[in-house]
């Protein structure tokens, strides 16, 4: 709205469990999107929720005898671990939702006094007839909504508009807070509501999340903000398509349910999951397959050749000016397909084309010198948004800055005619999964 800033509000995780690779697919289209306004000149302002109180979770710690905050922060840390695996740039704000409570409590008065509400049973509902605009984000047609209908939980039958819960008044001994307004705890619409607005203004220039969140979370986000403010709450929506696994919606019982965790534990390197995430447009829904997965393997590896290519081999010095046009047309395409509501496939293509025909002018000699700036320049560009090149160290694995050293001290043992130590230092290297290669242009390391 300012035309510097991009003020932007995404749904974070609930966190009573690992987050799966279908949140993660949110997430990294969110860290694409963060990244792709970045290097079109915009700062961010963005915030991520953390739910640390709803039902699933307050059922999970009570079964554990634990306070929600012992059983959520295992799995919060969880969730940042997977996040900063896969290079999920972190949000300038994460706001957890236990810590914003009186001015929750403070927006269900405002509600109140606006006559938005009523109580039943002890717990506050929104009344969605006061609100006319309702369904105005999902386009779905409420106009048959059973008045006083209520639901007030957190799990929502899909399709059905209900007056749903602000304020759900405290049972048994389930953990509450003893406010004016009752002793309860929030629901989980309102929580987006206040802490957007806290942080971001009445109106946000990007709200986020997975299709999922559309209806009712979004629809109801909507109507508790406006109600309040009377202003637009966000002026762009993005909704990310789901992840599927083979063809089939992820479900434990299918044993299709993967977490980032466990995908690691089968051998792949995060930022191959990264690249499977991030490299269908999110308007589409990703079909996850461990074919896909291989393939992400091998595009990457494709890339990362390419890149030794450009760092290690000498050229002959001069400039091919057609390569130089070729450079421009290829981070025009790049560029442009991103700015199409980030199509990363188009994006992908680009780069793979471009490989490709600069591969092909470094065999035939016609790639000289003065041809590597630009190109290591959209290497870059590639990068910085998908992020895949730098390939993760596991604990315990050797460093960039160790197998340069040994690769120096065997220059230094060959120059002395030591072969031995020479031998002993490529074994030695090998064992630990780096790859020498003497090329006619000079020697070269890469990891298997
Ligand atoms: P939750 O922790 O359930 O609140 O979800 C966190 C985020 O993941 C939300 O933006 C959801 O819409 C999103 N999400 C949940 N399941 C999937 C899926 N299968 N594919 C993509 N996004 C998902
Ligand atoms: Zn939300």
């Amino acid at each position: 709205m300012d035309g510097k800033t991009v003020r932007m509000y995404t749904c974070g995780p609930t966190v009573y469990n690992f987050v799966h690779i279908g949140n993660l697919r949110t997430f990294t289209f969110q860290d694409i999107l963060r990244r792709w306004l970045h290097t079109r000149g915009y700062m961010l302002q963005h915030v991520m929720n953390i739910t640390d109180v709803e039902d699933k979770i307050i059922r999970s710690a009570m079964a554990e005898h634990k306070t929600l905050k012992e059983y959520t922060e295992v799995y919060e840390k969880a969730f940042l671990e997977d996040a900063d695996a896969l290079r999920l740039q972190r949000p300038e704000r994460l706001v957890r939702a236990t810590e914003h409570i009186p001015e929750m409590v403070s927006a269900i008065q405002t509600l109140e006094a606006k006559g938005y509400t009523y109580i039943s049973e002890g717990s506050i509902y929104y009344r969605i007839s006061k609100f006319p605009e309702y369904g105005k984000l999902s386009h779905n047609d409420f106009s048959g909504i059973r008045a006083g209908a209520r639901v007030d939980m957190d799990e929502y039958d899909k399709a059905d508009a209900r007056d749903f819960v602000l304020w759900k008044a405290k049972k048994d001994s389930e953990p509450s807070w003893n406010e004016p307004i009752g002793d309860g705890r929030p629901g989980w619409h309102i929580e987006c509501s206040v802490m957007a607005m806290k942080y971001l203004g009445e109106t946000l220039d990007i709200h986020a999340g997975g299709i999922d969140l559309t209806f009712p979370h979004h629809e109801n986000e909507i109507a508790q903000s406006e109600a309040i403010t009377g202003k637009p709450f966000a002026r762009f929506w993005l909704h990310a398509e789901h992840l599927i696994v083979e063809g089939q919606k992820m479900s434990k019982s299918m044993g299709n349910f993967f977490t980032l965790r466990d995908l690691i534990e089968k051998g792949y390197q995060p930022e191959v999951i990264r690249y499977l995430l991030a490299s269908v447009p999110y308007h589409n829904k990703l079909n996850f397959t461990f074919d896909q997965l291989k393939a992400a393997g091998t595009a990457i590896d494709r890339l990362r050749n390419y890149k030794l290519r450009l760092d290690s081999n000498t050229f002959s010095a001069g400039i091919n000016e057609k390569l130089v046009e070729r450079t421009a047309a290829a981070v025009k395409q790049f560029d442009e397909a991103l700015d199409d509501d980030l199509n990363t496939a188009e994006a992908l293509a680009a780069i793979f084309e471009y490989v490709r025909d600069t591969n092909s002018a470094m065999d035939s000699g016609d790639f000289h010198e003065g041809n590597l700036e630009t190109a290591r320049a959209l290497m870059e560009r590639f990068d910085s948004i998908f992020d895949v090149l730098r390939p993760t160290v596991r604990q315990g694995e050797i460093t960039d800055e160790e197998i340069e050293g040994l690769i120096a001290e065997r220059v230094n043992a060959r120059k002395s005619k030591n072969f031995k130590r020479s031998d002993e230092i490529r074994n030695q290297l090998l064992e630990r999964g780096v790859i020498l290669e003497d090329t006619k242009e000079g020697m070269r390391w890469k990891r298997k």
